[in-house]
């Protein structure tokens, strides 16, 4: 018989008691078993669940205390383990920019916490009455490979602060950082208050466990951050679900003299280059009008972009996207192998040496291409000349293919930003600023790394993870 260490036998004893503590879940339970030695860690979809459940009455319990608390260790951890958790993370999904993955954590601090759920009060004539924030009990979150522990770092910061527990369902490529950095995060947690399993992981994620969690009678709610295949499996289970979805966010460079380019290129390169343009918000095409169209590309040229040739963006072109009926068809289908890629590895597929330091390659293109149709996640960006501002409009509204998700313009024409907002109808929408300006870095506001653009919630927040409750007293209590 193998030898049982204290701690181990009071992790056992703590899991049976908080099971024994937890009542009215309708779910019967199965015991817990966590993976040996990993908090919150499970194989099996059943028992993630019912310990998410004691987590959340475990939370219940200890009130808006421990919200405060835990929100407070999970913002100083992602600071504290930016460059270990990213490392990690890199090593293990192998896509993006190493050194922009603790950025990412660190961010993370920007997540809105507790303080944002302010419950409203009615008094007057026939008494009082409160609308209350309250917790929808235990949540199934679907985290993607682009972003593995930011994704449910921030979930779990708007969830917890909310006061619901969570078991996530991870990207299969990003599934062993999950695992990690959620053993820490609960082991942080029941140090400072006592409380286990309240955010749980599937430690080998399938589409089978997917389907378990997402169709299991004592989960409460889902929320999905990743592409439109996901999307859609969520919303056919009948549960509600917020879903953070696809996007392909369009950036327009307005002829207008008084910009300067080189400040236009620099915001194209830090938005669209952040980790090697994985992010969901990331500008991915750019319509550049009339005589902006040279100005933009020497200024980006400036700013350190490579800029390809015909022939060399046709060598790349073949490989990162495999063509059903012929390039040029409308059936390119991308080659998930060159999402995220640096590039230098781009631009070696065309037999071009760059610097590893090169954080974007453009291209000239025409508004079929498939650089400009797809989410191609690469730091590959094609530039369209258009011809007048309504044509690049036009091209940045039908380029988004309707998933209300972000958009950039630079102008400084009133009348253009708000004819463009109006027109995008996109969930973030930024006026002279890299796409991340939307999130906070380098503009005003917060940050979530999901966006709920399909179901509508916009940038998560914990109030995203409520459901408002009312409590009327009648004829009292009103003091006026
Ligand atoms: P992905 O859709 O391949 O995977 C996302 C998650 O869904 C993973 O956990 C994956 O295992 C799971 N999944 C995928 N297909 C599934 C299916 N049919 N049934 C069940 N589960 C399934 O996406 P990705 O490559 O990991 O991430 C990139 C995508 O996510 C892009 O489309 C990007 O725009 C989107 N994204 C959106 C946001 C947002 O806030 N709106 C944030 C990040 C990423």
């Amino acid at each position: 018989m193998s030898q049982l260490n204290e701690a181990a036998i009071r992790e056992v004893v703590s899991q049976v008691l908080a099971q024994l503590q937890s009542k009215g879940s309708t779910f019967a339970m199965p015991s817990i078993q966590n993976r040996p030695g990993k908090h919150g860690v499970f194989d099996d979809p059943d028992q993630a669940v019912a310990a998410a459940r004691s987590g959340f009455e475990q939370l219940q319990k200890k009130g808006w205390a421990a919200r405060t608390k835990i929100v407070e260790i999970v913002r100083n951890m992602c600071v504290d383990q930016a460059e270990r958790w990213g490392d990690i993370e890199f090593n293990e999904t192998k896509i993006g920019r190493q050194a922009h993955k603790p950025l990412k954590l660190q961010g993370v601090k920007n997540v809105l916490g507790p303080e944002y759920l302010v419950p409203q009060g009615m008094s007057g004539d026939f008494g009082i009455t409160m609308d209350e924030a309250a917790p929808w009990g235990v949540i199934v979150g679907v985290t993607p490979l682009t972003h593995s522990v930011p994704t449910i770092a921030g979930n779990v910061i708007n969830m917890v602060a909310a006061g619901n527990s969570v078991v996530f369902n991870p990207h299969p490529g990003g599934a062993a950082v999950a695992a990690l950095a959620i053993h820490e995060i609960n082991e942080a947690i029941k140090a400072a208050t006592g409380i286990t399993n309240l955010i749980c992981t599937i430690e080998k994620p399938t589409l089978d466990s997917f389907n378990a969690l997402c169709t299991h009678p004592d989960v409460n709610l889902l929320c999905i951050t990743g592409g439109p295949g996901v999307v859609d499996a969520a919303m056919k289970t009948g549960k509600r679900a917020i879903c953070a979805g696809p996007g392909n966010p369009p950036v327009v460079v307005d002829d207008c003299n008084a910009l300067d380019f080189d400040r236009v290129a620099r915001d194209i390169i830090t938005g669209g280059g952040f980790d090697n343009n994985l992010l969901c918000i990331g500008e991915k095409q750019i319509f550049a009008v009339d005589a902006a169209y040279q100005k933009t590309l020497a200024a980006l040229k400036r700013q350190g972009a490579v800029i390809l040739t015909a022939a060399q963006l046709e060598m790349i072109k073949r490989e990162v996207f495999d063509f059903k009926n012929g390039v040029g068809c409308g059936s390119a289908v991308l080659n998930r192998k060159w999402v995220g890629a640096n590039p230098d590895a781009l631009a070696k597929i065309a037999g071009l040496n760059i610097d590893s330091k090169v954080e974007m390659l453009i291209a000239e293109t025409g508004v079929d291409d498939p650089f400009v149709q797809e989410e191609q996640m690469m730091p590959l960006l094609p530039i369209v000349r258009t011809n007048g501002f309504d044509q690049a409009l036009r091209f940045a509204k039908q380029s988004e293919h309707g998933d209300k998700h972000s958009a950039m313009i630079h102008t400084m024409n009133v009348a253009r930003m708000t004819q463009m907002g109006q027109a995008m109808d996109t969930t973030i929408f930024v006026k002279n600023g890299p796409c991340v300006a939307g999130l906070g870095m380098g503009g005003e506001g917060f940050i979530s790394y999901s966006i709920a653009t399909t179901t509508g919630e916009g940038i998560t927040t914990p109030r995203t993870f409520t459901r408002y409750r009312r409590c009327t007293l009648v004829n009292n209590l009103n003091l006026f």
